[in-house]
């Protein structure tokens, strides 16, 4: 046996052939009993101080026994909430569907390098056939860029700096951007690390409707150029995590146009619902962006760390992102595959392609819309049954997946209401502020989540509006 030398019962860093495959099958009966617990698993479960001070301890200088330090990462695992299971419709929920982990442990294993085109061409390839693929579910036509990121912020951070270096010639201070108040944060944060200062962050108030009103942008942008300042980035929302709404996009690229100013589409949470025939008509207007967020661990069910941009001129997205240092001589960016270190802020980075890549093969798209079908049929299923509750007001027929409602006595009910239901344990929902009001959302996503999770969550929530 090689390897260093260990306590008894310790792996070496080079464990032989029946040592990898002891410990592969230890690792993966816990992965599989754990999804297999899920349909009965609490939407929630508490961590102990006991739990936490174990985990918290320094590594020892002399291994332990591996099934072990395996049984404690799944308590570690364990306590929060519970974002793979079918309960799971709070915040936007996502995925983690079974082959990606598979896909993670073979990129692991051989440990390619994703950054380079020539380090690891088949894998670049791959990465390049995720992004063609999205290219093309979004009308984006031929000399698109594009980069598989760890999320939507990191997508939106990279759309916001290829746009500020596209229109704005390295002068910030009087670049202005546009949101509606219905935006996520992802932006301002986006745009304060791309040192746009706070303050030419527009943010446009939305009507009842919750949408961004292009008359509106329009008479912003205007007031600003009469001032000076040099309008140069709208966000439109393809989806706003609050309340699932989709921003008048093709209005909205008219405005844009006609001022020559960049359109981000943030499609974060909505954009993947492009896979079905409603979600493309709900989208009307999403091909017709500057650039493009999607985050494949939302709506394509995979595990978190994995988001996507796309730029329609790839030019511009490289002209941001590809460098070179003396050591890396010899990678072209022109001519060849795209190198995903190019159109990116990471050099080397985890090869997210393969997770992607894996589960479309294996499944086909196929399962994906009907998985995503199924999602829009499910939160009408819940907004038509809520909207029986009298206590319970019901504002936003679901654009999308999302469904937010509120008890009619007020928001001290509201949260009492939603307490009570994630108390009960089989689903977990959240909360957010609509106009200066709570509401409870819905947000049905994970490809677990079925007809009989979201019926049992309205039964909850009809059973506690009772009592408030
Ligand atoms: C989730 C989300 C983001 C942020 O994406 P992360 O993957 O959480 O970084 C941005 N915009 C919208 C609309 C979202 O729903």
């Amino acid at each position: 046996m090689s390897g260093s030398p260990g306590a008894e019962g310790a792996l070496p860093l080079e464990p032989d052939r029946a040592q990898m495959e002891a410990a592969g099958i230890a690792a993966l009966a816990r992965a599989v009993a754990f999804i297999e617990g899920l349909d009965s698993a609490p939407g929630q479960s508490p961590a102990t101080p006991e739990l936490l001070r174990a985990l918290a301890a320094p590594p020892p200088e002399q291994g332990r026994p591996f099934p072990e330090v395996l049984d404690q990462a799944m308590a570690a695992l364990r306590p929060g909430f519970e974002t793979a299971g079918p309960g799971y419709l709070a915040y936007i929920p996502g995925g983690g569907l079974y082959l990606s982990a598979l896909a993670d442990l073979l990129v692991a294993a051989s440990n390619r390098y994703g950054g380079f085109a020539d380090a690891a061409p088949g894998l670049v390839t791959l990465d390049h056939s995720v992004l063609g693929w999205l290219a093309g579910v979004f009308g984006y036509p031929e000399g698109w860029g594009g980069d598989l990121t760890s999320g939507g912020s990191i997508s939106i951070l990279s759309a916001v700096v290829t746009a500020r270096d596209a229109r704005l010639d390295g002068r910030l201070h009087d670049g202005t951007l546009y949101v509606s108040d219905q935006a996520h944060h992802a932006i301002a944060k986006a745009a304060r690390i791309a040192g746009i200062p706070e303050a030419n962050v527009r943010v446009v108030p939305t009507a009842g409707d919750l949408r961004l009103d292009p008359q509106r942008l329009d008479d912003a942008i205007r007031a600003d150029q009469s001032a000076g300042r040099r309008p140069f980035l709208i966000v439109a929302s393809a989806g706003t995590t609050n309340a699932g709404v989709v921003d008048p996009l093709g209005s909205l690229a008219d405005v844009c146009a006609g001022h020559g100013i960049w359109l981000h589409v943030d499609g974060a949470y909505g954009g993947m619902f492009a896979l079905t025939d409603r979600g493309r008509a709900r989208l009307a207007g999403i091909d017709r962006g500057d650039s493009l967020t999607v985050d494949p661990h939302k709506g394509l069910f995979l595990p978190y760390g994995t988001g996507a941009l796309l730029v329609r001129d790839g030019t511009a997205l490289r002209a941001s992102f590809a460098m070179r240092g003396a050591y890396l001589h010899g990678f072209d960016v022109e001519g060849g595959l795209p190198n995903p270190a190019d159109h990116g802020p990471e050099l080397t980075r985890h090869a997210r392609a393969l997770r992607v890549w894996l589960p479309l093969h294996a499944h086909g798209v196929a399962a994906f819309r009907a998985a995503l079908d199924e999602k829009l049929d499910l939160a009408r299923a819940a907004y038509d049954a809520l909207r029986e509750i009298p206590t319970v007001e019901v504002p936003w027929e679901p654009e999308l997946s999302v469904v937010c409602f509120r008890h009619r006595a007020g928001d001290q009910a509201t949260q009492a209401l939603l307490d009570d239901v994630n108390g009960a344990g089989p689903v977990y929902l959240s909360s957010t502020q609509i106009g200066g009001r709570t509401y409870i959302r819905i947000c049905v996503l994970s490809f677990r989540t079925h007809a009989d999770r979201v019926t049992a969550a309205v039964d909850l929530v009809r059973a506690a509006a009772r009592g408030h």
